[in-house]
């Protein structure tokens, strides 16, 4: 029989490699930080989201943005290297980014606000464009530009959405990392402020790992404090935050990512994934969340709805 000629073969048990953790600042220690239920639902049990719109303006902006960067390092067309992007070019491309966007289902959720919410990003997107674009542009040396550190048992990452040349120093040798926020600059000393500045201390520790020092200069940009500058053309003073970076504080940021991670691998071992105690509850993220219906931290406040 043919299958006696196998009769000697051994074949080795399979090994389970061990696979690292990959940890972000934004998709996973923020959201587990703002709700470790939803979180859970969303990122670690796979259910997808019926309505996308935490991540449609985020999404659309940084989009815009990377190709209005793009555009001045002729990387979409050489001819248009160096020359800044007109107002029709950035229509172009927010009509393209916000299409390729609806095509995925992902959009506001708001549809009666819908058409005011898509004004408004146009009118700040064209307003950054014309208020930041001749200063930064040039200096732009990377957009969506990827850092990652082993952390032993996980892989720490995060992307800065822009790496510029720091003013007064030649190309390449000093730094700053940019990150665009499709929001209004919070109050300081609140939640979301310090959520902020953590994700930019982390950014900048990744940034000395790759490159043996910390960035010059670590930015936060809030896009919707533009809607101040119409007239003038003038940056309002919210709408630039510069982060302080301090290796005390950057040394507290990374403790408490790892901590988080932490409490996140604890919550996998034992699939539980509670809801914020009351005084955490984020009532913006909670308005627009999909399992809010039967979420114990809200019993009876929000109907069913169906997607
Ligand atoms: S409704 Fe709020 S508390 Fe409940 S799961 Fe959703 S985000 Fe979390």
């Amino acid at each position: 029989m043919p299958w006696q000629k196998f009769l000697g073969l051994k074949v080795p048990s399979s090994q389970s490699a061990f696979l690292k953790r990959r940890y972000s600042v934004t998709t996973d220690i923020r959201s587990f930080q703002l709700c470790s239920r939803q979180y859970g639902h969303f990122a670690v049990r796979g259910y997808a989201p019926a309505h996308s719109v935490q991540i449609y303006y985020g999404t659309l902006i940084h989009q815009v943005l990377d190709r209005a960067h793009a555009h001045y390092a002729g990387l979409r067309d050489p001819e248009t290297e160096g020359q800044f992007p007109t107002n029709q070019d950035i229509e172009n491309y927010f009509d393209e980014v916000d299409q390729a966007l609806r095509v995925r289902g992902v959009q506001s959720v708001r549809s009666s606000t819908q058409a005011a919410e898509r004004k408004a990003a146009l009118r700040r997107l064209k307003l950054f464009n014309q208020i930041e674009g001749p200063e930064l542009y040039p200096r732009v040396r990377d957009t969506e530009y990827r850092l990652q550190s082993d952390q032993g048992d996980y892989l720490l990452y995060g992307t800065v959405d822009v790496l510029a040349d720091s003013p007064g120093w030649l190309p390449g040798m000093k730094g700053e990392i940019w990150d665009y926020k499709g929001a209004n600059r919070p109050e300081p000393n609140t939640e979301k402020f310090h959520q902020y500045e953590f994700q930019m201390l982390v950014y900048a520790e990744l940034y000395r790992e790759r490159n043996g020092y910390y960035p010059e200069r670590a930015i936060l940009y809030f896009l919707n404090e533009l809607d101040t500058a119409e007239e003038s053309q003038i940056r309002p003073p919210e709408a630039l935050l510069e982060v302080p970076l301090d290796p005390k504080r950057i040394e507290v940021a990374l403790y408490i990512f790892k901590s988080t991670v932490s409490d996140i691998e604890k919550c996998r071992r034992k699939d539980e994934w509670p809801e914020p105690q009351a005084e955490l509850l984020d009532k913006n993220t909670c308005d627009i969340c999909d399992i809010r219906w039967n979420c114990p931290a809200h019993v009876g406040k929000y109907p069913m709805r169906y997607p």
